[in-house]
């Protein structure tokens, strides 16, 4: 037998939406989540055991592509599964940009004082 736990770093609804799509495929012979949690635990059947994690995967890879969710990313340590978006990424897209160097600013103040420096 095989434990896996899946977290989906707070999100839910997702969380959710891949366990029932998970317990669809019948490598999974357990699964359990606790209500309004972000964690699947997933037990595979033994004679999955070994290729569990890679099918896993796949099928975690296949409904993100699926479901146009390509930002995020699947991260493996030991028997956790970690699933979302790289907070790098994200931080960066909530950033304000200076449309006329690429500067980023976190607040609308920060720009507006930043783009007097081009006007001299
Ligand atoms: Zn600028």
């Amino acid at each position: 037998m095989v434990h896996l736990l899946i977290n989906f770093a707070g999100d839910v609804h997702l969380a959710q939406a891949v366990k029932s799509f998970l317990s669809s495929h019948n490598v999974v012979s357990n699964i359990y989540m606790l209500p309004e949690g972000d964690e699947i635990s997933v037990t595979l059947e033994k004679n999955n055991g070994r290729n569990g994690k890679r099918l896993i995967k796949e099928i975690l890879r296949s409904y993100l592509d699926s479901h146009n969710l390509t930002r995020y990313q699947i991260t493996e340590l030991e028997n956790i599964l970690t699933v979302g978006i790289p907070k790098s990424i994200d931080e960066i897209s909530t950033l304000l940009m200076c449309e006329i160097c690429g500067w980023r600013l976190t607040t609308e103040e920060e720009l507006l004082i930043h783009r007097r420096t081009h006007w001299f």
